[in-house]
């Protein structure tokens, strides 16, 4: 049977626009957000290639869940797509991410495949998680002679590759609605990167959005998301004029937070690009030693 075309959802030209736009705006997030666009063109690129490569989906994803091995057959898929991606980094990357792309070049096809199977494990990428799997594995380590910077963009080059095909696999699967006491994504597992307050009646309904699928499921509006403390007196909220569409949601019993991106208050903002340019936020919460539950792609 052929597969329809596939054109990649609005979703890829939403984020595209909004990170230029924001770039703009935000003179601190300017150099991020350009490439952060670039990025995203590319992986809206990989992503409506998907249904002619990733064939395989069956293999991926079962019963709404993301299968947490990547598969063979998949990955032999995938594969072609990792050298242009190199190039990509090489291109539009910061020096570091260049030289990444270069070293990378270098190690070959084998080695890549090593960094995208064990990536796609989720005890691999987040290793803060409660495991499902077995205990004791090597962890990923970079290359031979990197330095201690290299891993986090090892897994930066990983989550950017990998992205568009957990998303692509994710818009497709029949994912079951989650209880909204669920603090992590019923489809791959990982804990949320950004908090959404939508509108509902006449107020908001909270949902979270995944760090690795981008799916976005309905979570309790007072709690927190980390330790899933319900005590209203433990949780605080801050906002700075900046950005009145962005909070800071705090817990005093774990000490994480998140932020929380409120389309109530500006129905244009895509939480993961908005989520993304509030740098100072991120800055302001470090500072009071907050940790945050999930860093975004960029490690921040
Ligand atoms: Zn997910
Ligand atoms: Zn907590």
């Amino acid at each position: 049977m052929t597969k329809p075309a596939c054109a990649p959802p609005k979703k890829w030209d939403q984020r595209i626009e909004r990170a230029r736009e924001l770039a703009h705006r935000y003179s601190f997030a300017t150099e991020i957000l350009t490439f952060y666009s670039k990025l995203a063109a590319f992986q809206q690129s990989f992503y409506s290639r998907l249904q002619s490569t990733l064939g395989s989906e069956a293999e991926c994803a079962q019963n709404g869940r993301l299968s947490p091995e990547l598969k063979p057959h998949a990955l032999e898929s995938l594969m072609p797509q990792f050298r242009p991606f190199l190039s990509f980094l090489a291109r539009e990357g910061t020096s570091e991410l260049a030289a990444l792309a270069a070293t990378l070049e270098k190690s070959g096809a084998d080695h890549w495949a090593q960094i995208l199977t064990r990536f796609w494990r989720r005890d691999e990428r987040d290793p803060e998680g409660p495991s499902e799997v077995d205990e004791g594995r090597e962890p990923v380590r970079p290359l031979a002679g990197a330095g201690p910077s290299d891993r986090g963009l090892w897994k930066f080059a990983a989550l950017a590759f990998l992205r568009p095909c957990v998303e692509y696999l994710a818009d497709r699967a029949a994912i079951p609605p989650p209880d909204v006491r669920r603090p992590v994504c019923t489809f791959c597992g990982s804990k949320p990167l950004a908090g959404v307050l939508r509108p509902e009646g006449d107020g908001a309904k909270r949902s979270l959005v995944c760090s690795f699928c981008s799916t976005e499921w309905d979570y309790l509006r007072i709690a927190c998301p980390a330790c899933q403390e319900c005590r209203d007196e433990r949780l605080c909220v801050y906002v700075a004029s900046q950005f009145e569409h962005v909070r800071v949601e705090a817990c005093e019993t774990c000490r994480r937070y998140i932020k929380t991106v409120d389309l109530t208050k500006n129905g244009l903002a895509i939480p993961e690009v908005d989520e993304l340019a509030a740098i100072p936020l991120t800055l302001w919460a470090d500072e009071r030693g907050y940790a945050k539950l999930s860093r975004n792609i960029f490690g921040s």
